[in-house]
């Protein structure tokens, strides 16, 4: 049971989610718990790092931003105890949970469950502190904002538990943010894949990297609402949908910037001399456009970066222009990325289609287009992300009763 940081947002809450655990133990369910920071803590520890120092030491960022779910994880062992639930809490060096060595994004490499297991089949709840683990270095490290959805379905898939039940502030996944989209349907369930997809476009509801791992290791993943008591979004393989429809749902990014090299001489070894050193810094290169030039002389070459990486993407570019003799650098921050999922896209046509108009009839121009097998991705102008998202919602049939 993973609960967010709403679900553990003040001592109410923490007693709600306290309650819930004790009924799966009166049930007779061996639990594992995981938590999230308290709603707004990680934020705060943050700028709190950010103010004290910009360029600041990536270890010492993880000590302090860890400790936001070091206090839910003893505030939640605490009220469980309180109600006379046998628990205990657990930061990520007691388990161990091993990760790479990537402080502020590291990833899960090995979880040595033996321990925890022991405890949890003995009838005590564990308490685990999400978003964290050991580094190689020996010192705590974080897995990237939104990290904890990754802790828990690790830590099912170490303890082979049967399910693993993400609490959250909404009761599933909606066919969009349903801050956004008042229509926004609960989906009863979505494929891996799928999810995949709608997490890496921007769907924060769960952590790209939890779902990911969740369908290597077979975990079945439930998200649902720690203040309702109803099923929510099962996360499962393909073959245990049985309806499947055209477009599952609708994902959107504001968090990329677009940047457009003017007048790159159209010749052989240009695309690599521009995103190789790119590529060196680490920076992740999404959409790339590139028009074909008509006199073979000059083209014009667009590609998107992600909002945090603009500076240094602009950097990377001053320093080769005069090696590869473009004229001139452009960007823009102001777009938005809007993609439209679904596996039923693989065996019908015209979804594309579909979009490009459903977008020309409210007038919003459309900066560049990527497809993949099972989604399609616009950028629009950063000003249009709610208009374009409720015409598409529309257009392909998404609106209505919930399912
Ligand atoms: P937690 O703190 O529990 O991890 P998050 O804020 O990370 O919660 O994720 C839940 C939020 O994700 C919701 O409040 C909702 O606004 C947002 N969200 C965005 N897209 C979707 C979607 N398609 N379905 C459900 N929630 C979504
Ligand atoms: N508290 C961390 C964050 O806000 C991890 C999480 O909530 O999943 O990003
Ligand atoms: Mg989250």
């Amino acid at each position: 049971m993973k609960f967010g940081g709403t679900s553990v947002g003040d001592l109410e809450r923490i007693e709600n989610v306290a309650t819930r655990v004790k009924a799966a133990v009166d049930a007779g369910d061996n639990v594992a718990v995981v938590v999230s920071a308290m709603a707004g803590e990680t934020d705060r520890l943050v700028s709190l790092a950010r103010a004290a120092s910009p360029m600041h030491d990536a270890r010492e960022y993880d000590v302090i931003v860890s400790s936001g779910e070091q206090v839910s994880s003893g505030l939640v062992a605490m009220t469980l105890q309180r109600l006379g639930v046998n628990a205990r809490s657990w930061m990520g060096w007691q388990i161990p949970m091993h990760t790479s060595g990537v402080h502020g994004a590291a990833r899960i490499l090995d979880i040595e469950p033996a321990l925890l297991k022991e405890r949890v089949t003995g009838g005590q709840v564990a308490v685990v502190a999400g978003f964290q683990g050991i580094g190689p270095d020996g010192r705590v490290a974080t897995l990237g904002r939104g990290g904890s959805d990754t802790s828990a379905v690790a830590l099912a898939a170490a303890l082979k538990a049967d399910r693993c039940d993400i609490y959250t502030d909404v009761d599933g996944v909606y066919t969009t943010d349903p801050r956004i989209v008042a229509g926004a349907r609960k989906i009863s369930r979505i494929s891996y894949e799928e999810m995949l997809e709608m997490a890496s476009l921007g769907t924060k509801v769960l952590q790209t990297r939890s779902v990911e791992l969740a369908m290597k290791e077979n975990v079945r993943l439930q998200v649902l609402s720690s203040f309702a008591n109803e099923p929510g979004t099962l996360v499962c393989g393909e073959d245990e949908i049985v309806e499947q429809e055209l477009v599952t749902g609708l994902a959107y990014t504001k968090a990329e910037t677009k940047i457009t090299l003017i007048g790159v001489p159209d010749s052989p070894g240009t695309s690599a001399a521009v995103f190789g050193p790119l590529a060196d810094a680490n920076i992740n290169v999404d959409m790339i456009i590139q028009n074909i030039s008509e006199d073979g002389t000059q083209t014009d070459m667009t590609f998107t970066v992600p909002v945090a990486d603009h500076d240094r993407a602009i950097a990377a570019m001053d320093a080769l222009q005069s090696d590869i003799g473009f004229n001139r650098i452009v960007s823009d921050k102001n777009i938005s990325k809007i993609s439209v999922v679904g596996i039923g896209m693989r065996s019908h046509a015209g979804v594309a289609a579909k979009m490009f108009r459903a977008l020309s009839e409210k007038q919003i121009n459309i900066q560049a287009i990527s497809t993949s097998e099972i989604k399609i991705s616009v950028l629009v102008s950063e000003d249009y992300t709610e208009l374009a998202l409720r015409a598409l919602h529309t257009a392909y049939g998404l609106d209505g009763p919930q399912t």
